[in-house]
C-alpha cells in the first residue's frame, strides 16, 4: 500500500513540472488547475442512476472519505489534485455529488469504504456512532480522524475524538491527522497556508502511510507520537494566540492608564480650571500623546528582564539556578512585547502625520497669525524651538527605523537566515540603540518642560517624565554592567563559573567514582 501510494504520486506527474496546470500529463493538468476546483463537479456522464460514479483511473491509489461537508470537499479536491483516486461516502450521494470535483466518486457510505485502505472520517464526533454499521467493512483499514472538538466538548470528554473513534472501531487502525489544517488551507494548497500536518497514532506503518499521503499533497508531516497525544493535537486549533495574551493585555492596560492620565491633564484640567472645552482632543490628540508612552514603556519592558536576570546571576554567583517563574515567562515573551512596541510606535507616527490635517490645527494657526498681526509682530521665529523640533523629529524617525529592523528580523524566515551572533547583535545591541534613541527623542520632546511649573496640571507631572523612569533605570544598569569588575564576573558566570569555584556533576552509571568535581 505504501509503495503504491508513493509510486502513484510519482507516476501521475512524471515531469514534476513547475506549472502543473500545463503538465503534459492530461490527468494532472486537469486536476490541479485551480479554476477547475470551482467548476461543476460530477460530470453527468460518470454518474450512475444511484448517484455513484462509474469509473476512476485504475492505477491511482484509492482513498475513501466519509462525510460530504466543507472539509470533505476540500480534502477531495486536494487529493484528486495530488493524483489520488477519491471515493466519497455520503448518506445522500445524489444531493452532494454535484459539490465534488468531477474526478471524485460520490457514493453511499457502504460502497465508499469497501475498497480503499485509507479512509478519512470527515464527520463530527457526535456522528461517529452512526458509522458503526460499517464496522465489518472497515475492519483492518486505516481510519484518519480529522475532527476537532469544541472547547466545551474538550472539557466534557476525557477521551480525545481519535481515541473515541478507536474504541468504536477496535478492528481498525486510527491515525489522527490533518485536524490542524483548515478546509480553506486544504483548498488553497500548501503554498498559501499552514504546511505542517501533525500526525499521531499507535501503529508506525499506518502513520507512515498517512505521512506519505500528506507529503504527496504538498504538506509536511510531523510525528507527534502515539494516539494518546491526540488530545494535545486536538487542543492546538482551539488556541487563540496563546503567547500574545499577556503582552496584549499588558499593552492594553498601559494604554488605558496613560490615556486616562493624559485625559485628566489635557482635557479635564482646562475644563475645570479655565472652563475651556478641549474634549475634541479625545479622538486624536490624546490618543497620539498616549501611543508613544505605551510604545516606549513596552520597549523598556523588553530589556528590563535581561537586566534583572543579569543582576540575579551576579547576586547568586551562578547561572545554574532557575530564574523565578515570572521572570522566566517575561523573558520568553520579549519578542511579542517588542512587536507590540513597534506597532504602537507605528501608530504614533501615522497619527503624528495626521495632526496638521485637523481643522482645530488650522484654526489655531490662523488665530496665531491674527494675534501676531494685532501685536504688530513681523516675524515669529524661536531659534531654540526650531532646533528642538528638528532634533526631536529626526531622533523619532531613527528610533522607528531601528524598531522596524528589529520587527523584520523577528519574522521566522528572516530570523532563520541569521546565525546566532547576527541575531543577538540585531535584537540585543541594535535593540538597545533603539531604546537609547527613543530616550533621546523623549528628552528632546520634553526639553525644559519637566522643570516648568505650568506643565504640572493638577500637580501631575507631564507624561513623558513618567515614561522616562524605567528606561533610565535600564540604561543606568546596562552602564553599570559594562564596568570591568561586573562585566568580567558576568562573562565568567555565563561561561559556567560558580562563586564557590566548583561545578559538580555526576559521572555515568558504572563508573568507579560516583561523583567528580570540576574546577572551572
Ligand atoms: P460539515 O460541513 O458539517 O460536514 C459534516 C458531514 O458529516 C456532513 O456533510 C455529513 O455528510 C456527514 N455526516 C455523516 N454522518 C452524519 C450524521 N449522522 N449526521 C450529520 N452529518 C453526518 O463539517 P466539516 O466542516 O466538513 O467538518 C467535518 C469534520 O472535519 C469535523 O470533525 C471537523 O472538526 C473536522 N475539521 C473541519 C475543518 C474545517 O475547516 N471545516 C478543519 C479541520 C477539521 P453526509 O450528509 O453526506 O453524510
Amino acid at each position: 500500500m505504501e509503495r503504491g501510494l508513493l509510486q502513484l504520486t510519482k507516476d501521475t506527474c512524471k515531469c514534476r513540472c513547475a506549472q502543473p496546470s500545463s503538465c503534459p500529463d492530461p490527468f494532472i493538468a486537469r486536476t490541479v488547475m485551480s479554476g477547475e476546483m470551482d467548476k461543476p463537479l460530477i460530470s453527468r456522464r460518470l454518474v450512475d442512476s444511484d448517484g455513484s460514479l462509474a469509473e476512476v483511473p485504475k492505477e491511482a491509489p484509492k482513498v475513501g472519505i466519509l462525510g460530504s461537508g466543507d472539509f470533505a470537499r476540500s480534502l477531495a479536491t486536494r487529493l484528486v489534485g495530488s493524483g489520488f483516486s477519491v471515493v466519497v461516502g455520503s448518506r445522500n450521494p445524489k444531493r452532494t455529488a454535484g459539490l465534488f470535483p468531477s474526478l471524485a466518486q460520490v457514493t453511499f457510505q457502504e460502497e465508499a469504504v469497501s475498497s480503499p485502505e485509507v479512509i478519512f472520517v470527515a464527520v463530527f464526533r457526535e456522528h461517529y456512532s452512526s458509522l458503526c454499521s460499517l464496522a465489518d467493512q472497515l475492519a483492518g483499514k486505516i481510519l484518519v480522524d480529522v475532527s476537532n472538538p469544541t472547547e466545551k466538548e474538550r472539557l466534557q470528554h476525557r477521551q480525545s475524538n481519535a481515541e473515541y473513534l478507536a474504541s468504536l472501531f477496535p478492528a481498525c487502525t486510527v491515525v489522527k491527522a490533518f485536524n490542524v489544517i483548515s478546509a480553506w488551507a486544504l483548498q488553497a494548497g500548501p503554498r498559501d497556508g499552514n504546511r505542517q500536518v501533525l500526525i499521531c497514532g499507535d501503529q508506525l506503518e499506518a502513520k507512515h502511510t498517512v505521512s506519505e499521503m500528506a507529503r504527496a499533497m504538498g504538506f509536511t508531516p510531523l510525528d507527534m507520537g502515539s494516539l494518546a497525544s491526540a488530545r494535545e493535537v486536538e487542543a492546538i486549533p482551539l488556541r487563540l494566540l496563546p503567547s500574545w495574551k499577556v503582552p496584549t493585555l499588558l499593552a492594553l492596560g498601559l494604554f488605558v492608564c496613560f490615556y486616562a492620565y493624559n485625559f485628566i491633564r489635557d482635557v479635564l484640567q482646562p475644563y475645570i480650571r479655565k472652563d475651556e472645552n478641549k474634549f475634541y482632543k479625545m479622538p486624536l490628540s490624546v490618543v497620539n500623546t498616549t501611543l508613544p508612552c505605551v510604545a516606549y514603556v513596552l520597549l523598556s519592558l523588553v530589556y528590563l528582564p535581561g537586566v534583572l536576570a543579569a543582576a540575579l546571576q551576579l547576586r547568586r554567583g551562578t547561572k545554574y539556578q532557575r530564574f523565578p517563574d515570572w521572570l522566566d515567562h517575561w523573558l520568553q515573551h520579549r519578542k511579542q512585547i517588542g512587536l507590540l512596541s513597534f506597532f504602537f510606535a507605528m501608530l504614533h507616527a501615522l497619527y503624528s502625520f495626521c495632526l496638521p490635517l485637523r481643522r482645530s490645527h488650522r484654526y489655531d494657526l490662523v488665530n496665531l497669525a491674527v494675534k501676531q498681526v494685532l501685536a504688530n509682530k513681523s516675524r515669529l521665529w524661536v531659534e531654540e524651538e526650531v532646533w528642538r523640533m528638528e532634533i526631536y523629529l529626526s531622533l523619532g524617525v531613527l528610533a522607528l527605523g531601528m524598531l522596524s529592523l528589529l520587527a523584520v528580523t523577528s519574522i521566522p524566515s528572516i530570523a532563520n537566515s541569521l546565525n546566532w551572533k547576527e541575531f543577538s547583535f540585531v535584537q540585543s545591541t541594535l535593540g538597545f540603540v533603539a531604546l537609547m534613541l527613543s530616550t533621546m527623542h523623549t528628552l528632546t520632546y520634553g526639553w525644559t518642560r519637566a522643570f516648568e511649573e505650568n506643565h504640572y496640571k493638577f500637580y501631575l507631572p507631564p507624561t513623558f517624565t513618567l515614561t522616562l523612569l524605567l528606561p533610565c533605570v535600564i540604561i543606568l544598569a546596562k552602564g553599570l554592567f559594562l564596568l570591568p569588575c561586573l562585566s568580567h564576573r558576568l562573562t565568567k558566570i555565563r561561561r559556567g563559573w560558580e562563586r564557590d569555584g566548583a561545578v559538580k556533576f555526576m559521572l555515568p552509571a558504572g563508573h568507579t567514582q560516583g561523583e567528580k568535581t570540576s574546577h572551572v
